[in-house]
């Protein structure tokens, strides 16, 4: 391009339709903002409380003697799309039913709700845990122990073990 074929524009600082209205403007939004209520929190000290049907991680009830509420009896697994509940069955002398072993891979889980709604004894319920976060694949194998109290894995409890590991 050659220069006389340039167009120089000249604009001056105080055009009021330029620059000093569109300043306005944004102050006048800034000042409105600036007093009117918080949307947001301070994750991860604060936290926002979240819908009674919230799907988080999995969690087996117990009944008011600490006994798992779960007989074993399979249909979890057999519905979930996703296979990742297994579990083995054990029945004591008295005929008492309950799972030897129960793992659910909270990986390959899709958080469909389908475990939870099948369950014949509400013994399975998704918790309002949302923000599990570990570095090893196996740690989101969740068996029994961890399934009985997913609230110790969220991520406000983990912070401190977290921020070690992260230096
Ligand atoms: S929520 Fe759905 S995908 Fe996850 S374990 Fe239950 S049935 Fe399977
Ligand atoms: S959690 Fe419910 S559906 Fe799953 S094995 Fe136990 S009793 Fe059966």
């Amino acid at each position: 391009m050659r220069e006389d074929e340039i167009v120089r524009v000249k604009e001056k600082w105080n055009d009021k339709d330029r620059y000093i209205a569109p300043l306005l403007t944004g102050l006048q939004s800034t000042l409105k903002n600036f007093f009117s209520k918080n949307l947001t929190v301070e994750y991860p000290d604060e936290r926002r409380e979240v819908s009674d049907s919230w799907r988080g991680l999995h969690e087996l009830v117990r009944d008011g003697n600490d006994n798992l509420l779960c007989v074993g009896c399979g249909l979890c697994a057999s519905i979930c799309p996703a296979e990742a509940i297994s579990l083995v069955p054990y029945e004591d002398e008295e005929g008492n039913r309950y799972p030897e072993e129960f793992v659910i891979d909270e990986l390959r889980c899709i958080f469909c709700g389908f475990c939870q709604e099948i369950c014949p004894r509400g013994a399975l319920r998704m918790s309002k845990v949302y923000d599990f976060v570990d570095y090893e694949r196996k740690d989101f194998l969740f068996d029994l122990e961890k399934l009985r109290d997913p609230q110790r894995f969220q991520y406000r409890e983990n912070k401190t073990k977290l921020r070690k590991l992260l230096g």
